[in-house]
Formats: structure tokens, C-alpha cells, sequence
């Protein structure tokens, strides 16, 4: 059975919800993992693998959705709460593009009380005065910030692309079924509300990626569900350029982290790239994961690197700190780097 649901990937045909449960149940990871690098190399320059510079500047750490595993709520509540002045996020971004860096990737907190003109101001700084490609805003600061202003979302979406949005991170999705949204965050929002925003986004000429994280005490129906998901939402708007397995960090002792071994990580690679047949990239993290596995994961199915980042506090250790260290990296795993942009383009 398990071959037979393999090869029908092998010959380009979609696996259905059932079969992706299968091979994600009963496949051994060697086989997944061939598979996944077939279909990589069939779909995409076999010899090419991109990456990205980009820093991520989170405007605060003030929110009140009190998801179980960030730890934002615990510098909130040792007053270490913080909303960054224009001037701040000015000076940041301005070391970004001296360091190499062309891209911000800009995110909360979730903040109502912050007024709409600082999110246009920035944007406009960020885009218009210094050139970068902005890519901001998860889906649930998008629904709430709307909200604040008395707007649509798509009136919110259009009057941040028009200040200088150019793209959004599929963020804060980690896995989207009802079970683990109850321990994740309850209080973010329910698939069909996410993958709503995320459409209204692609709609508005806002295209991003998409994520799963896991290692929790997800259950395969978890994972099969939220790939199911983003394949469904993909085939309706079509904004989803890439999509990237991250395992949770250990961030607060209020939520459950399990050991993620090698070959799982490998096979989720494996399974988002024969999953996901309308997802153009898939993305392995050298931050998260560490050199040796991402450097794997480049052989199991995926295309591209994530990016190297000038600034994440909690995991810079573990990243590609400079452009020349992403080439070696992606040289020395055999392929050839290639710098894109963040939508692909
Ligand atoms: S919404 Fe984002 S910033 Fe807020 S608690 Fe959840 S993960 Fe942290």
C-alpha cells in the first residue's frame, strides 16, 4: 500500500487525505525522503537552492492572545513591555541593509492600542524611504487590528499595501485543528477564520508562505489535517509561494515540548513536499533545525533555505549569521546558491 501511494506521487498524481495518513503513520522515512527529493528535482532546478536576508522586527511584545508556548507574555509581565518608536524600527532596518539584508519581516504582538497611523508611517518609512520589501502581519493581528479601526479586511489589507505591505507570513498557524488550537492559543483564530484571512490576503496581491509547527502532542490526524488545509487554500487563492516545517522551541514551561528526532523532521519534509503538489517551495531552516539537518532536509525535499536572519535573539546561535555563510552552507551541500527575493520573484 505504501508503495503504491508512493509511486502514485512519483507519477504526479495528488495522494488523498487518506494516503497522506498512511505514509505519515506506516511509511518508513528512508523511502518518504527519496520520494520527496525525486519530486523536488522533477518540479525544480535540481541543482539550485535559494535564500533570503532578511530582519525580523518585532514592533512589540505587548498582546493579549496568551498563546501557551511564546514567551512574549512573560517580558510583558516582568515590565520589560515594549512598542518600538519609528525612530527604532528606522535604526534597525538601516543596519539590516548595511548588513545585507533587503527584507523585513515585520510582527507583534498583537496591540490594539496601538492607533492605525504607526503601522502606516511605518510601512511607508520602511518601503518608500528605505526600499525594502516589507512582509508583515499574521493573520490574527490582521483580524484584530481591522477590527480596531472599524475596517474590513480587505479595506485594511488595501490601505497597508498601498503604505507599503508587501507580503504576509502564514504565521501563527503551528497546527490548525480545533484539538490543538485549545492548547495552542484559544483565543487565536479557528482555521476557517485563518485560512479566510490568508485568502482575503492572496486576493489582495499580498502572497507569503505558510507554516506547520509541531512537536507537541499533536496526533497524525493533526498533521494530515492542517496540510489538508493549506492544500484546500492554496487551490482557492493560490498565495502560498513556499511553505516551512518548524519543530516549537522551548520558549515558557507552560506547554509541552517533545524530542523531534532526525528522520521525523526529514519525513515532514518529505510529506509537505508530496502533500502539498500546488506549493512551488519548500523550506528548510538551518535557524531552527541546525546545519546538519537542514542540510538533509535539502536532500528530502526541499528547495531553498529559509533565509540567513541579522537578528533572532532566542536562535541566532544555531543560524547562518552572514550572505557568505548561506552560499557556503548551500554550497557545501552540494547545490548552488541562489539569492531571491522574498515572494520568489
Ligand atoms: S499571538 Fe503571537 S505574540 Fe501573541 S502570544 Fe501568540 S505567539 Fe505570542
Amino acid at each position: 500500500m505504501i508503495t503504491t501511494i508512493l509511486d502514485k506521487a512519483l507519477a504526479g498524481k495528488r495522494i488523498s487525505r487518506e494516503e497522506g495518513l498512511a505514509l505519515w503513520c506506516h511509511a518508513d522515512w528512508t523511502e518518504m525522503v527519496d520520494v520527496g527529493n525525486d519530486l523536488r528535482k522533477h518540479r525544480l532546478n535540481p541543482n539550485v537552492v535559494g535564500y533570503t536576508a532578511y530582519r525580523l522586527i518585532n514592533y512589540t511584545n505587548a498582546c493579549d492572545i496568551d498563546c501557551t508556548f511564546c514567551s512574549f507574555q512573560d517580558e510583558v509581565a516582568s515590565s520589560r513591555a515594549y512598542v518600538l518608536s519609528l525612530d527604532e524600527i528606522r535604526a534597525k532596518a538601516t543596519e539590516a541593509l548595511r548588513l545585507g539584508a533587503d527584507q523585513i519581516l515585520f510582527q507583534g504582538g498583537v496591540h490594539v492600542g496601538i492607533p492605525k497611523q504607526y503601522y502606516l508611517d511605518v510601512l511607508n518609512m520602511l518601503a518608500h524611504e528605505l526600499g525594502m520589501h516589507v512582509r508583515g502581519f499574521s493573520p490574527i493581528e490582521i483580524q484584530r487590528y481591522a477590527q480596531n479601526f472599524g475596517m474590513t479586511i480587505p479595506a485594511f489589507l488595501a490601505e497597508m499595501k498601498e503604505a507599503g505591505l508587501a507580503s504576509v507570513p502564514g504565521a501563527g498557524a503551528e497546527i490548525l485543528t480545533e484539538r490543538m488550537r485549545q492548547k495552542l492559543s484559544p483565543k487565536k483564530l479557528p482555521l476557517q477564520d485563518w485560512c479566510d484571512v490568508m485568502g482575503e490576503c492572496h486576493k489582495a496581491g499580498l502572497p507569503g508562505s505558510a507554516n506547520i509547527v509541531f512537536g507537541s502532542d499533536e496526533i497524525p490526524d493533526d498533521i494530515i489535517d492542517h496540510l489538508d488545509a493549506i492544500r484546500t487554500q492554496q487551490d482557492k487563492t493560490g498565495g502560498f509561494n513556499s511553505f516551512v516545517p518548524w519543530i516549537f522551541q522551548p520558549q515558557t514551561k507552560r506547554f509541552f515540548i517533545r524530542h523531534v528526532t532526525g528522520p521525523e523532521y526529514l519525513k515532514m519534509v518529505a510529506l509537505c513536499r508530496i502533500y502539498l503538489d500546488n506549493v512551488v517551495h519548500i523550506e528548510a531552516s538551518a535557524l531552527v533545525m541546525g546545519k546538519e539537518l537542514a542540510e538533509l532536509a535539502l536532500h528530502s525535499g526541499a528547495d531553498d533555505i529559509n533565509s540567513y536572519v541579522i537578528e533572532e535573539n532566542v536562535l541566532r546561535s544555531r543560524g547562518l549569521a552572514s550572505e557568505a555563510a548561506a552560499q557556503k552552507f548551500i554550497r557545501e551541500a552540494g547545490f548552488e546558491p541562489k539569492r531571491r527575493k522574498f515572494n520568489f520573484d
